[in-house]
């Protein structure tokens, strides 16, 4: 069955990816994070995850309802 959100849904991701591009240093050192943006198809979820592989602590996750 085809739903119509779905192709949405992926633009949507691919804008969201570009704008936490835009503010992606650690706040700690300085350095660049490296952005992880997992989706799960099956919930309607977006987890975001900012890690530092220099401090190598995940800076952020944050989980995202997309409906
Ligand atoms: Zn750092």
């Amino acid at each position: 069955m085809e739903q119509p959100w779905k192709n949405q849904k992926s633009n949507n991701n691919k804008e969201h990816q570009a704008f936490i591009e835009t503010q992606n240093c650690c706040a700690l050192c300085g350095n660049e994070l490296k952005i992880t943006v997992e989706s799960y198809l099956c919930d309607y979820n977006l987890r975001e995850e900012a890690f530092c592989e220099r401090c190598e602590i995940k800076t952020r996750i944050k989980d995202h309802k997309l409906h």
